[in-house]
């Protein structure tokens, strides 16, 4: 392959982080990346705006998007691998590429979302909560079904920004059950602090408006019940006949590179890695991030007639806000089991803050210095070991 034009679908963590770091090497690229809105969408940020804790997660593409790359306002609706094009919904000419690189990111969980419920996970759903949040009476229950990281983030700022609102999060295990002894105890106690409710073991079945209803017959009642187990992602990829796993992610090797056809790349939500070093990767921007950087670098390998390196990619900490004033910071293993050490309260809520404005700081460097952004090695993969 030449990749003389990459074509990059998805302008989000993934995709502009490739697109840069590819626009800034060394190889005269045409590179156009296509993506639905003209706003990068800080999709970190989302819970804060659904909470009107932050009036936008929008931030103008061309202050994180090295002005090298072409971009194309449009959303994608089929690849055509055998003649290496992209169409598009509108019915715009397609463009072709000779490398292309599939980063369409995930977004709320709607098959399987019940009626009358609110998805959450893109900025659409997320305005969507937010105007029924402030319709809400006082005194009336909101319920957050799923306790990952997203949901309790969304619970801690929602409990802290409507202080008369009663909010419930509702989780199938033990809330924050998979951190550190310390880690667990200070979410529940930030979440018991600003008044969350807390049920767990608690498997939801339907909603009807005002109620929810578990497995085990239990009836809750709910004024607002938002989803936030799980991120769906586009169906474009098993829609252009691509290889897909069960939930519609991309098929990649362990370069990043579709083995059926080597022209096409995968990076972020959207790709299933393969399990010798992709086992252990969460759908997250803390992934998001190296994969774009690692799959432009084996685009550029392969434009070099270089075999792409296998991807090596791993953890650090987990990051979680628990509402304006606070977090905690959870030291985990490369294979993102938690460790002991964890950081709570003020310092730790600093300390996420930060990193969210780093994630913009790691997307423009590779403007001004393609190549510069570096991330922690995955675990070894276990044949190695
Ligand atoms: C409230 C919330 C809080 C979160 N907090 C954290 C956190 O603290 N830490 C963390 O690591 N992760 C967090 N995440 C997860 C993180 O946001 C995602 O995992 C990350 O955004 C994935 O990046 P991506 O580049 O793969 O996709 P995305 O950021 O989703 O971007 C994909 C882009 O592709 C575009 N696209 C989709 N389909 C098409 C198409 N057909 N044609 C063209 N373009 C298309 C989309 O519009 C979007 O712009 C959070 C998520 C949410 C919702």
């Amino acid at each position: 392959m030449s990749p003389r034009r990459v074509v990059i679908i998805g302008a989000g963590y993934a995709g502009v982080m490739a697109a840069n770091r590819l626009a800034g090497s060394k190889h005269e690229l045409q590179v156009s990346v296509i993506n639905p809105v003209a706003d990068f969408v800080e999709r970190i940020r989302l819970h804060e705006v659904a909470a009107g804790s932050r009036p936008t997660a929008a931030v103008p593409m061309k202050s994180v998007l090295s002005g090298r790359v072409d971009f194309v306002e449009e959303s994608a609706s089929r690849i055509d691998p055998v003649n290496r094009r992209v169409h598009f919904s509108s019915g715009r000419a397609p463009i072709g590429y000779d490398g292309l690189l599939y980063a369409v990111g995930s977004g709320q969980a709607s098959p399987g979302l019940p009626d009358g419920a609110y998805g959450f996970g893109d900025a659409g759903s997320a305005a969507r909560f937010r105007a029924r949040l402030t319709r809400l009476d006082r005194g009336a229950t909101v319920s957050i079904v799923g306790a990952g990281l997203t949901g309790v983030e969304l619970a801690a700022e929602v409990a802290q920004q409507y202080p008369q609102l009663r909010v419930r999060l509702l989780s199938r295990g033990l809330i924050a059950g998979d951190l550190s002894g310390s880690g667990t105890q200070a979410v529940r106690a930030r979440l018991a602090a600003l008044g969350v409710e807390m049920v767990e073991n608690a498997e939801v079945q339907r909603c009807d408006g005002s109620n929810l209803i578990t497995s085990d017959g239990v009836t809750l009642p709910s004024d607002c019940t938002v989803w936030a187990a799980g991120f769906s992602v586009p169906h474009l990829a098993r829609d252009s006949g691509l290889p897909t796993d069960a939930e519609g992610r991309l098929i990649v090797d362990e370069s990043l590179s579709c083995p059926d056809y080597p022209d096409i790349f995968g990076a972020g939500d959207a790709v299933r890695v393969p399990d010798p070093v992709g086992r252990h990767l969460r759908m997250s921007c803390a992934t998001a991030l190296p994969l774009g950087a690692h799959a432009a670098d084996s685009i550029i390998a392969r434009l070099e007639n270089r075999s792409p390196a296998p991807l090596s990619a791993g953890y650090m900490f987990r990051c979680i806000s628990l509402g304006r004033r606070s977090g905690l910071i959870q030291t985990v293993a490369a294979d993102d089991r938690a460790r002991q050490f964890a950081v709570r309260g003020r310092l730790a809520g600093l300390a996420k803050e930060q990193v969210c404005r780093m994630t913009l700081s790691w997307i423009r460097s590779e403007i001004r210095r393609s190549g510069s952004f570096r991330w922690p090695r995955g675990p070894v993969p276990a044949e190695a070991k």
